[in-house]
C-alpha cells in the first residue's frame, strides 16, 4: 500500500502517520521531520531551509522535489507513506512524473479534516508542549494562509484524478486512526 496523508497544519497528520506506518510496514517520509533534522544538524540543506520553515513559508519546489526524489528512489520498502508532501500543485505534478517514471500506480490519498480554530488550538498546545519554533501564533496564522492559497488546489487536482478520502480529524487519536482504517 502507499499512501499520502494530506490536511492543513495541526490536523494531526504526523501522529497518525507514525501510527499507520507501524501497523501497515510503511516506510513514513516526512517532509517537514527532514528538514527539521537538518535545520538541528546544521547541513546545507537545513541551512537553506530554516528561514522558510521558521517562518511558516514553504521551502521551495526543487528542493522538497529532489528530497523526495532521493528517497523514492532509493527506498527498498514494499509501501511509504508520504507526510507534509506534496504541498503544492508543482509538487503533485512532479510527484505523478516520478510515480510514472518509478511505475507506481496504487496510491492512496486520505484528507484529515478540521475546524481551523482546533487547528489554532492544537498548533498552540504543541508549540508550548514541544518548543517547535514554527508553532507561535503568527507563524501559525502564516501557515495556515499558506496551506489555504497553496496546498488546498492540491485537494481539487487529486479529487479530479485519484480521489480522496475525507477523514474527520476531530476525537481522539485513536477515533481518529480508527477512522482512516475503515476508508482504507
Ligand atoms: P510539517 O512538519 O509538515 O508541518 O512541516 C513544517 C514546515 O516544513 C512547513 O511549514 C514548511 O516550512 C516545511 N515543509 C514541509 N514539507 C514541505 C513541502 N512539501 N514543501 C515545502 N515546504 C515544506
Amino acid at each position: 500500500m502507499n499512501l499520502i496523508l494530506f490536511g492543513p497544519p495541526g490536523v494531526g497528520k504526523g501522529t497518525q502517520a507514525m501510527r499507520l506506518a507501524a501497523t501497515h510496514d510503511l516506510l513514513h517520509i516526512s517532509t517537514g521531520d527532514m528538514l527539521r533534522s537538518a535545520i538541528a544538524e546544521g547541513t546545507p540543506l537545513g541551512m537553506t531551509a530554516k528561514g522558510f520553515v521558521e517562518s511558516g513559508g514553504l521551502v521551495p519546489d526543487d528542493i522538497i522535489i529532489g528530497l523526495v526524489r532521493e528517497v523514492l528512489e532509493s527506498t527498498e520498502s514494499k509501501g511509504f507513506l508520504l507526510d507534509g508532501f506534496p504541498r503544492t500543485l508543482e509538487q503533485a505534478r512532479a510527484l505523478d512524473d516520478l510515480f510514472r517514471e518509478l511505475a507506481i500506480h496504487e496510491v492512496r490519498i486520505v484528507m484529515l479534516t478540521a475546524p481551523e480554530q482546533e487547528l489554532i488550538d492544537r498548533m498552540v498546545k504543541r508549540g508550548l508542549e514541544q518548543g517547535r519554533k514554527d508553532d507561535t501564533a503568527e507563524t501559525i496564522r502564516h501557515r495556515l494562509e499558506v496551506y489555504n492559497a497553496q496546498t488546498e488546489p492540491v485537494k481539487t487536482f487529486y479529487e479530479k484524478s485519484r480521489g480522496v478520502k475525507l477523514v474527520d480529524g476531530l476525537g481522539t487519536v485513536d477515533d481518529v486512526t480508527a477512522r482512516i482504517e475503515k476508508v482504507l
